[in-house]
């Protein structure tokens, strides 16, 4: 018998959140974000069952929407940070991909290819974040000359740096140089929210949202109202040995975690070598056959021991969950000093998946 550690993903979930997300967005057209390998859930099967639901995909880099095309995917694809180099630039023209620009070297990138500019383009607006995008002065000059080119949709988009915090004051100072911006654009449409703007109703209506983490039901917050957000990744396990250690001792690495009274130390076959995080503090939780028990010990490469003391059904075999149906990711993650996207995103290869519709 294999390992029992696992990682399960429900296509389902995700087409259910995707659907959620549809509803929430009222009229707005669905980008929905599958870059970094879908979160992690895996491009090619992800961006199949989204494409049934969604209006388009989108991914950071060409390779990414390179793969999708590949595999048979026709949706529009969005290039979140555009062209890097003439390579890039004749990647979107060869396999039909849409890319944002975020400054003027890449305008000129696209004129210089000599080939026709592709017919939808994103010009990004940097209101506040700060990472990319042109000011907002240059943008008016730059949609123009795209339209002037021939360019029929064009999208004006931003970002919000804080979406999940309702009171950022960010997000006032983004909003208000997007107010006054948007009436002098002749963009053909318009886009805003990512999930955090869509759940905490923050970013002006626009004509696209880009939801990603809500797609994968793992969103900072629940939504308002009946619709409900489904995890999509289960990653699993199963005890692999217990032993009982009297008050005292250590368990693991470095003996940081010791006993305060007679033990019963659960081994779990899954370590960071699998991407359960090593900065997971003792007492993260762990979901052992219906119950929450805290993670004794550091996390090794290929282990992890958990206190199950107050857990007497446990044995060998008893179920595991690392994260998943019955435990958010966001709950390891908070204990882990990290966020859901990171511990999703790097998943290793070691551990099978399997993608259940
Ligand atoms: C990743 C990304 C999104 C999706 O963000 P979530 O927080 O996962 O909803 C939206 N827009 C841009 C530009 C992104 O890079």
């Amino acid at each position: 018998m294999p390992r029992p550690t696992t990682i399960e993903i429900n296509l389902s979930a995700l087409r259910n959140n995707a659907m959620v997300a549809r509803s929430v967005a009222g009229g707005a057209k669905v980008m929905a974000a599958v870059k970094a390998n879908a979160y992690g859930h895996g491009l090619i099967p992800c961006s199949r069952a989204l494409e049934e639901v969604v209006d388009g995909l989108a991914v950071a880099i060409c390779e990414e929407g390179i793969t999708l095309r590949e595999a048979g995917v026709t949706k529009p694809i969005l290039i979140l940070e555009g062209p890097f180099d003439a390579g890039d630039v004749q990647a979107l023209s060869e396999h039909n991909l849409a890319p944002v620009l975020h400054a003027p070297h890449q305008l000129e990138l696209l004129e210089h290819a000599g080939a026709a500019l592709p017919s939808q383009v994103w010009v990004k607006v940097d209101t506040g974040m700060h990472r990319l995008g042109y000011a907002p002065e240059e943008v008016p000059a730059t949609i123009a000359r795209l339209k002037k080119r021939g360019v029929s949709h064009v999208v004006a988009t931003s970002h919000l740096a804080d979406g999940e915090d309702p009171s950022a004051e960010v997000t006032d100072r983004q909003l208000l140089r997007w107010r006054s911006l948007a009436p002098q654009l002749e963009a053909d449409a318009a886009s805003f929210a990512n999930s955090a703007g869509l759940i905490n109703a923050l970013a002006p209506e626009c004509e696209w949202v880009r939801p990603g983490i809500m797609l994968y039901g793992a969103a900072h917050a629940p939504l308002a109202g009946d619709s409900t957000l489904e995890p999509v990744m289960t990653f699993q396990s199963q005890v692999m040995a217990l032993r009982s250690i009297p008050s005292g001792e250590s368990v693991g690495y470095g003996g940081r975690w010791v006993a305060a009274r007679p033990s019963r130390i659960a081994t779990v076959p899954v370590g960071y070598g699998d991407g359960y995080p090593r900065s997971a503090r003792d007492g993260t939780p762990v979901w052992v056959g219906g119950e929450i028990c805290p993670l004794a010990g550091r996390v090794s490469m290929d282990m992890i021991t958990v206190d199950v003391t107050d857990c007497p059904g446990c044995e060998v075999g008893t179920p595991i969950e690392l994260w998943g149906r019955h435990l958010p990711v966001n709950e390891v993650a908070t204990a882990a000093d990290t966020i859901g996207y990171e511990l999703l995103t790097r998943m290793t290869d070691r551990t099978p998946r399997a993608w259940r519709t």
